[in-house]
């Protein structure tokens, strides 16, 4: 150990580390690899995700020589599951959301400046359009006079009016945080009652499966059932992040003077700052901490590789992909209700939620490692199927039923995937059924509006003109009020 000078005075030398001698070839390799990220292949095989020379197509070393296997082939894709965004995570459609963005430190954290008039506080009922009802603690505050305040009154709806024109604001983020959760959990069952049509028999049985499996804990690295229920929380959560919300119960805070050219004459938005900032609660607050634990939840089980996690993997990605469905779908009514000549013009979200999408079923189609679950062939109770999924009794016989409710669809998913209409129903879970399954290309900017797919309607036109109709899909616009009913969620 040596010794050195600093000033006028000696002291001890640190020892030296010493790293081992890398050679600058592969040095580069690792830094070139954790550049573009190691290919889900390589991931999940704990391979080194070296780059193919003779692969003009950014195809792995490992990816092509397996090429010649006889397992079925996935592309080599450098997808990771913790970038997928999964929600909307932002307002795009006015000044004020674009200067004061929902998430972040600054403005999304409940860091605008506020002066309190008095410690009064009033409590304001918030009604969802799924049915959750809020009760959010509100206090009144001096308006602060940014230009910014004011939006485009061009545009129509919410957007239309200055933010602080009704100056009450939530007294307290994190009770309301902990109050949304509570909420959320006391009411997920009842909210995906109140969202599905129970008659859609290919999405209706997988959430009664999803629901099932939330309490019953798994000795496995990660409680199945916590992913469950997280995933079921971040569902009804987008849904909250996704659609309006009005103002109920006998004090609305004079919101009932706002004007809203999209709503019904009888809905009474909140009023735009606290509109702002339960948005905010939700996405931020709620949303993006959940984001995070699911996310991370299901990269551990399938980076797990094992067969007892499969069943738990297959209900995450399904429920997740339907959420993203269902909120292109919002999109695409968002854009029929302002008459835009795009079909979608919340591009951005569309962008993201397609990225999640191809995220989530890259991995499951791994997970599936060469084999074609939902073809007719498939045996569920081979020992090929064993290696795959380690089902219980009751998940075998849900699988081998649930095939066939597949089979029947056939021609629907085969309609649906030659068209570029993202909210059709189906476009998105249908993917985890195909055989020889690639990412789609998707669009990056909003193809024109047209009349081939009518938003919301139960059937999609085909490029030749042909009608399929879809089994019953969402329910209608439901408005009604879950607090007045049993409680079903516990
Ligand atoms: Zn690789
Ligand atoms: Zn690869």
């Amino acid at each position: 150990m040596g010794y050195r000078t600093i000033g006028s005075a000696t002291v001890k030398a640190k020892p030296s580390v010493r790293r081992p001698i890398m050679d600058a070839g592969v040095r580069k390799e690792i830094s070139d690899t954790r550049q573009r990220n190691a290919c889900i292949r390589c991931r999940m095989q704990k391979l080194k995700c070296a780059p193919d020379p003779k692969n003009r197509h950014d195809r792995c070393l490992e990816c092509s020589q397996a090429a010649n296997s006889i397992y079925r082939q996935l592309p080599c894709l450098r997808y990771k599951i913790p970038d997928t965004p999964l929600f909307r995570h932002a307002m795009y459609n006015s000044p004020f959301y674009l200067d004061h963005p929902l998430l972040g430190d600054r403005y999304g954290d409940f860091h605008l400046q506020k002066t309190w008039v008095s410690s009064r506080t009033k409590t304001l009922s918030a009604l969802h359009h799924g049915g959750l009802r809020l009760e959010v603690e509100v206090r009144q505050y001096l308006p602060p006079g940014e230009e910014d305040a004011t939006d485009d009154r061009s545009m129509h709806g919410l957007a239309a009016r200055p933010m602080y024109t009704i100056p009450w604001a939530v007294a307290d983020a994190d009770i309301e945080t902990r109050n949304l959760g509570t909420v959320v959990d006391r009411y997920i069952e009842s909210y995906v009652v109140n969202l599905l049509k129970p008659g859609d028999d290919l999405v209706w049985p997988v959430y009664q499966e999803a629901l099932r499996l939330m309490p019953v804990v798994k000795t496995d690295i990660i409680h199945q059932s916590d992913l469950m229920l997280d995933t079921m929380r971040l569902w009804v959560g987008a849904r909250l992040a996704d659609r309006g919300w009005r103002c109920t119960g006998s004090d609305k805070l004079g919101a009932e003077t706002l004007e809203n050219q999209l709503r019904p004459p009888d809905w009474t938005p909140l009023p735009p700052y606290l509109d702002y900032q339960l948005v905010s609660i939700i996405m931020h607050r709620y949303l993006s901490p959940l984001r995070k634990k699911v996310l991370d939840r299901l990269q551990t089980i399938v980076r797990a590789n094992k067969p007892s996690n499969w069943y738990a993997i297959f209900l995450t990605c399904f429920v997740l992909l339907h959420s993203c469905e269902m909120s292109i779908v919002i999109v695409r009514k968002h854009a029929a209700k302002r008459k835009s000549p795009d079909r979608y013009i919340i591009m951005n979200l569309v962008r993201a939620l397609n990225t999640s999408a191809k995220v989530l079923l890259a991995h499951f189609h791994y997970c599936c490692k060469g084999n074609v679950p939902f073809s007719k062939s498939f045996d569920w109770s081979s020992p090929v199927m064993r290696r795959m999924a380690a089902l219980d009794p009751e998940q075998s016989a849900f699988m081998s039923k649930y095939v066939s409710v597949v089979h029947e669809r056939e021609d629907i998913f085969e309609a649906v995937r030659k068209t570029d209409h993202y909210e059709a129903p189906y476009w998105f879970v249908c993917q985890l059924f195909e055989e020889n399954w690639e990412p789609r290309v998707t669009h990056e900017h909003s193809p024109t509006s047209d009349e081939a797919y009518i938003s919301g309607s139960d059937h999609v036109v085909t490029e030749k003109g042909k009608t399929v109709q879809f089994g019953p899909y969402h329910r209608p616009d439901i408005e009604e009020d879950m607090s007045k009913r049993p409680n079903r969620g516990g």
